[in-house]
């Protein structure tokens, strides 16, 4: 599925395979497969599927066919995060060798009697060096450094992450992998150079690009897209029963897509095919016309 390219840019689309594409997902990939197009660069999906008690048998292809049917062709081989257990793994060594990390016991019950009104992990087992005999997750120890970052679309993020989230979890404990930990080092494999992805993802940047540093990596750059809610102002989601995409008659449903990305799609593309709404797309897209834009009511 490649074809040449000139730039260096790299993105990525990465579903979890929890269920089928809803609109908010496909308006996601489709503006994250316009700024790649639109820069003559490379688009990668990633099934983000280590969090396995919530992966849907079949969710995985399904999410692939549909992005077919809209001719979201990707480039290189599809990456599974499952393929890749033994790289996190020896991040993980290097981290704990540089005792950077250590072994947690704590209990959400516990943590939600001590916590209250706040969310910043105690630190009560920091001091821990032996592993315990019970199961345990892994904490990253933090230090008091303001993280500050532009995103292109949301403006300048500063954040603090010892004080703001506190010591936080990149192996669960039942032995997951967790999704902070994961994206950083998938993000650095696939050489990513931006990222591309929804607005409820802001928050968490701040703790990957501390991350990238502690690893001693370079960050991605990030644009952050609003997201879509329902009439109820919650987010599409498959958590909330979102519909999938409706595949009857999905030329109709992209130049929705595009109106709702704020591309003004002009009247002639009415009836146009998908290919000719993608060409038009790509050669007109303006990231910028979602800027400082959080929330898409349907
Ligand atoms: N798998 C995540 C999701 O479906 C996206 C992760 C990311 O783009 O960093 O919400």
């Amino acid at each position: 599925m490649s074809s040449q390219h000139l730039s260096a840019y790299r993105g990525r689309f990465a579903p979890s395979p929890t269920g089928s594409l809803h609109l908010g997902s496909l308006y996601t990939a489709l503006a994250s497969f316009l700024q790649a197009r639109s820069q003559q660069g490379q688009w990668l999906i990633r099934i983000d599927d280590l969090d396995t008690p919530r992966n849907v048998a079949g969710a995985a292809s399904e999410i692939l066919k549909t992005l077919e049917t809209f001719e979201l062709f990707w480039d290189e081989q599809v990456f599974y995060q499952s393929q890749h257990l033994e790289t996190y793994q020896s991040f993980i060594a290097q981290l704990s060798k540089q005792q950077q990390v250590y072994p947690c016991i704590c209990s959400r019950k516990t943590l939600a009697e001590f916590q209250k009104n706040s969310t910043i992990y105690p630190n009560f087992c920091r001091s821990k060096t032996s592993i315990p005999s019970e199961p345990y997750a892994l904490r990253l120890k933090t230090e008091s450094i303001n993280i500050s970052f532009t995103d292109f679309l949301q403006g300048v993020v500063c954040h603090n992450i010892a004080e703001q989230d506190g010591d936080f979890i990149i192996k669960r404990k039942d032995e997951i992998i967790a999704y902070q930990f994961a994206v950083v080092i998938d993000d650095y494999q696939q050489r990513i150079t931006e990222v591309v992805r929804g607005f409820d993802l802001l928050e968490c940047t701040p703790q990957q690009i501390y991350l990238h540093q502690v690893l001693g990596l370079q960050p991605p750059a990030y644009l952050h897209v609003p997201i879509l809610t329902d009439q109820h102002a919650q987010k599409l989601s498959k958590q909330s029963y979102a519909q999938a995409v409706d595949m009857r008659n999905p030329a109709a449903t992209l130049l929705y897509l595009l109106t709702l990305l704020r591309q003004h799609p002009p009247l002639e593309l009415q009836y146009a095919s998908i290919t000719e709404l993608l060409n038009w797309a790509i050669a007109n897209w303006q990231a910028n016309a979602l800027k400082a834009i959080r929330f898409h009511s349907l």
